[in-house]
């Protein structure tokens, strides 16, 4: 088999799937502030003032007895190989941020065998809160377990995907035994109040490489007094990036399928570039390989080559297929009070794209809807980028309004028990699209 170019798949049979959402979303609400510190940035900051006993910046106690070396306080793994990580989720979130919470947890079960499900009896499980801050628990650790993700701060890809990597029990990267071999510590610039914060942990490193691209790896200056300092220095390489703002790394998800066993052939890719293929891989228990291709704020291209593919009808047999962000556009909504998201994942939603949301109230009921972000190109009479919102189950029927720019629309009433958003792309200028929330009204 041969590769060249930019970006190349291979696939010599079986099912090989390619996914590419990316990074950088608008925070929950319609706060479009850019904000680029890191993850952990994020979170010392938010963790700074709260009065909970946390370990290492965002660790509730008990450590002592964690960091994977513990195998009791790891989560269950299921005959079928699969790990079911059971939750619950505070009702003080909004619809947007759980949906927030919910699309990061999404990656757990595309890259891995973890997958979080809602909790129904289980004795065991998460209890994700907006107390103040964001931290977690490290494994699990027997009952009911709050991890904390503040909705004034922690509604953020990356922090989400941090929290829930030390529930399943990972500690920070910087803290594994064998970290004196890639990093220095700058005591001199940590106060002694929080030197402990860079304490070595008596790990299992899973014979995995040591991780600077880890999301749960501390930024150069982190703890530092006076603010900015550095206070990890990667070696020999000090120019080495460590402390990133998107989500879990190659590493992680290679920890997470490591320590829980996972036979899955999975591959994140960050770089900006780069080819690969299915030579060498063996195809894990579910019969697939995944590549997910992560780029903040770009797009992506990919060039497919050499395929070589058994053909079958319809390619329901084997078969390579490549997703772009969400993976259908449009959708029904016929239960009372949900949220309605435009094509967009964590990234300008894609060229000509058109969706059709439907909202579907019982009969002799109305729909009534508020927008909380809306972000799309402005042109004259919406010509370009637009949503279009109607006041019945056709798309010809009578238009509420029309909208493009960066103004939220007023909020909508439907006449009748439906109403229908029709939201279209032209083939330029993109940007983030809405949100927009819905609850039926009795007439
Ligand atoms: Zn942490």
């Amino acid at each position: 088999m041969e590769l060249s170019t930019v970006l190349v798949l291979i696939a010599a049979g079986w099912a090989v799937c390619l996914a590419s959402p990316i990074p950088v979303n608008p925070d929950s609400g319609s706060d479009t502030k850019p904000d680029n510190r890191t993850v952990f940035e994020r979170i010392e900051a938010l963790n700074k003032d709260i009065s909970t006993p946390l370990q290492d910046g965002d660790i509730a106690y008990p450590i002592g007895r964690s960091t994977m070396k513990c195998n009791s306080c790891l989560w269950d793994i299921s005959q079928n190989g699969m790990v079911y990580v059971p939750y619950v989720i505070s009702s003080a979130y909004s619809n947007i941020d759980k949906w927030l919470i919910t699309d990061a947890i999404k990656e757990f079960e595309t890259m891995t065998c973890v997958k979080f499900v809602s909790r129904t009896s289980e004795a065991d499980y998460l209890s994700i809160e907006s107390l103040p801050g964001c931290w977690s628990y490290v494994s699990k650790i027997g009952g009911k377990q709050v991890v904390t993700l503040d909705k004034a701060g922690c509604m953020n890809y990356g922090a989400i995907q941090h929290e829930l990597m030390h529930t399943l029990g990972f500690i920070h990267e910087h803290s594994r035994s064998d970290r004196n071999n890639y990093v220095d510590i700058l005591w001199q610039n940590i106060p002694p109040v929080n030197q402990p914060n860079f304490a070595i942990r008596d790990s299992n490193n899973l014979d995995l490489p040591y991780d600077y691209g880890s999301i749960l790896h501390y930024p150069s200056t982190a703890f530092s007094n006076p603010p900015g300092r550095t206070t990890i220095l990667p070696k020999p390489d000090p120019t080495v990036p460590i402390g990133q703002t998107s989500g879990m790394s190659h590493l992680d998800v290679m920890k997470i399928n490591k320590l829980y066993k996972c036979n899955l052939c999975r591959t994140k890719l960050t770089n900006s570039s780069g080819s690969f293929s299915t030579d060498g891989l063996s195809f894990g228990q579910d019969s697939s390989c995944r590549w997910l291709i992560e780029t903040p704020n770009q797009k992506i291209s990919l060039q497919l080559g050499g395929i070589n593919i058994p053909l079958s009808v319809g390619c329901t047999e084997s078969y390579i297929k490549v997703y772009d962000g969400p993976i259908t556009y449009g959708e029904s909504f016929i239960k009372d009070n949900g949220v309605v998201i435009s094509p967009w994942v964590r990234n300008f939603y894609p060229d000509n794209a058109d969706a059709v949301y439907s909202i579907i109230a019982p009969r002799g009921y109305k729909v009534s809807l508020t927008f909380s972000y809306f972000n799309m190109e402005d042109s004259v009479n919406c010509s370009k980028d637009y949503l279009i919102v109607t006041d019945g189950a056709a798309t010809i029927a009578p238009a509420l309004g029309k909208f493009c720019g960066f103004n939220l629309p007023p909020a909508l009433v439907s006449s009748g028990n439906v109403m229908l958003l029709q939201f279209h792309s032209d083939d330029q200028n993109n940007s983030y699209g809405f949100m927009a929330s819905y609850r039926f009204v009795a007439p």
